[in-house]
């Protein structure tokens, strides 16, 4: 019958159907009327558990950092109340159960933890690192803000008997007591937190992206920016530059994704940041003590914090050591066994010593040591002044986007042709519109300076590229991209800009090439090349591989064909060039005239 009400099994018989889930119908069921007792039983069991229950007295097991005194009363267990405290207020500076995760980690912190019922160690404390799941579960839970609840989950069978826990919503929770006991924080700060815990959770699977807390990205407004266009939040991308500077842009695609149409704006952040920034410490001046002040001594509470907490690990492990050397020496020594027994216990517990006191080592050499005063006194100068610190380096940029959400609720971005308009909502209601000019694409922001351009252009009349490389680099001039001038990067820009090169420039007045000109003669090319070194023919070297023009209008020196070593080579090279006569005169008359006018 019980299998039956579980899997919603109907029975029927002769007079009618029944379903042995409903007590009314089991009443109906022949032979059951015990049934009813069995039901009247545990309903009065139920009733008698509510009712204390809704008196807050029904004790239930308390997560851990809580427990029962020897009344019955629930308080803050001294033994890990410094670590569960810890983490409340990692949560409350950092506003992401993650960023505590990595903040234990950092300060290598241990979280406890209590073995469950049952087991071999029931009940007793053991030390773990801290995990998110684990931060999750501490901020949900309203003990921890002195609340007593019951009920606050139900469970739910399906029709293979499978159960799941379902958390129910906060007004159908069976009981909520406020302030029934001590707890760790009030219950305005629970509410508050689960506030948070639940806009972070909507910026990563919410419909409408909300901000998210202050990742570690450079996009100061990551979270805070709304496309002026339609109105959706937009999302950050990063491009670097090729300094490896990361810049932010600022999407709106979610449109464009979710039905295959360009972004509605893809905005270049680096302006827009920083014009925000700037209003913002504009307006932060009167603040700006108070606020650089309070950083700094946070900053050092939580070192001292976590270094309390490390300390009492220590102090846990010679307690448990000397207890361990107190039951050894309390033994009866002919009770071979058990000495041995608790001899070895003693040892572990020594051992477990000696590695805490490493950690601890560890962890202060590692962690924040206290500050000395020289850096103190850093602080305070530059806490006197929020926007050094602003512009510090050693800043954060997380820190920076925390101290942008305190005083920006949102901005909203409209780019029009070569201007940004930004709509700045500040937190206590005031409207600020600022304009950017559009940031300048890579190629607009290293163009080569047109001084620089005319200047070539003047020296390429006189000078091949490899000098004027030189006579550039003499100068100290450099391209758009700040880079020395090399013949390759010259060529390219040339080429780029329609800038003659020197050797287009003496062609363009006449001067021959080398085949012209040995065409010309009706020597062989070498026959130039010699009687140019000897400086019968003048010609212009026009790149760095000696590469020449040659004048027009030269006289053929008379004595060449004579002075050459190999007569014979030369003169079958010059009735090569002879044999197509035609040819060679048609290029010499062509060229001859050009080079003349
Ligand atoms: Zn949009």
């Amino acid at each position: 019958m019980e299998l039956c009400s579980l899997s919603g099994t109907l029975i029927c018989d002769e007079d009618g159907l029944y379903d042995p889930g409903s007590v009314n119908d089991r009443l109906l069921l022949k032979g059951t009327i015990s049934e009813a007792e069995l039901h009247f039983i545990r309903a009065r069991l139920q009733r008698g558990l509510l009712a204390k229950a809704a008196r807050g007295e029904l004790r239930v097991r308390l997560p851990v950092g809580l427990a029962y005194d020897q009344l019955g009363n629930v308080t803050l267990d001294p033994e890990v109340r410094a670590a569960v405290a810890h983490l409340f207020e990692c949560f409350e500076q950092t506003g992401s159960a993650h960023a505590v995760v990595k903040q234990f980690a950092a300060e290598r912190l241990r979280f406890p933890g209590r073995h469950t019922p049952g087991g071999p160690h029931a009940g007793e404390t053991y030390w773990k690192p801290l995990r998110h799941d684990m931060v999750l579960f501490t901020l949900h839970n309203p003990r921890y803000a002195g609340a007593y609840f019951y009920g606050r989950r139900k469970q739910l069978t399906d029709i293979d008997g499978h159960t799941r826990t379902v958390v129910k919503p906060r007004e159908q929770w069976t009981v909520l007591i406020q302030d029934a006991h001590p707890g760790y924080i009030t219950f305005e700060q629970y509410e508050r937190n689960q506030q948070t815990l639940r806009a972070n959770a909507a910026a990563h699977s919410g419909e409408e992206r909300r901000a998210g807390p202050a990742r570690e990205g450079p996009a100061l407004l990551q979270g805070l920016v709304v496309c002026g266009k339609c109105g959706k939040r937009m999302t950050v991308k990063y491009h670097t530059r090729c300094n490896g500077e990361p810049v932010p842009d600022y999407h709106c695609s979610r449109e464009g994704i979710a039905t295959g149409t360009p972004p509605c704006q893809a905005i270049c952040g680096a302006g827009v940041d920083q014009a925000v920034a700037k209003l913002v410490l504009e307006q932060l001046t009167p603040l700006a003590i108070e606020t650089a002040l309070a950083v700094s001594t946070e900053l050092q509470q939580r070192a001292e914090h976590a270094d309390r907490i490390r300390q009492m690990g220590v102090q846990r492990a010679e307690h448990a050591a000397e207890a361990a050397r107190c039951r050894y020496l309390a033994v009866d020594p002919t009770n071979r066994f058990v000495a041995d027994q608790l001899e070895a216990d003693w040892n572990n517990k020594l051992r477990e010593l000696a590695d805490a006191k490493d950690e601890y080592e560890r962890a202060t050499q590692a962690g924040q040591r206290p500050l000395t005063n020289e850096q103190t006194q850093r602080i305070r100068a530059l806490a006197t002044d929020l926007p050094a610190l602003w512009n510090n380096p050693a800043t954060p940029i997380r820190e920076r986007k925390r101290l942008i959400r305190l005083l920006v609720t949102d901005v909203t971005l409209i780019k029009t042709g070569e201007q940004i308009t930004a709509h700045v909502r500040l937190s206590g209601g005031q409207q600020h519109t600022l304009t950017v000019p559009r940031p300048l694409r890579a190629w607009e922001a290293h163009t080569t300076p047109a001084s620089t351009i005319a200047l070539i252009d003047q020296l390429l009349d006189h000078h091949t590229y490899d000098e004027t490389v030189e006579i550039l680099n003499q100068q100290g001039l450099t391209g758009g991209w700040g880079h020395p001038f090399t013949v390759v990067s010259l060529t390219q820009l040339c080429r780029n800009r329609g800038i003659p090169s020197h050797h287009e420039r003496l062609r363009a007045a006449g001067m021959l090439t080398l085949d012209e000109i040995a065409a010309q003669f009706g020597v062989t090319t070498d026959t130039v090349k010699i009687w140019q070194r000897r400086g019968h023919i003048t010609g212009r070297r026009i790149d760095g591989r000696r590469a020449h023009l040659y004048h027009p209008g030269q006289n053929r020196p008379t004595d060449g064909r004579r002075r050459h070593k190999q007569p014979a080579a030369a003169a079958v090279a010059t009735s090569r060039h002879d044999r197509p006569g035609p040819v060679a005169d048609g290029i010499t008359t062509t060229n001859s005239p050009g080079g003349a006018v």
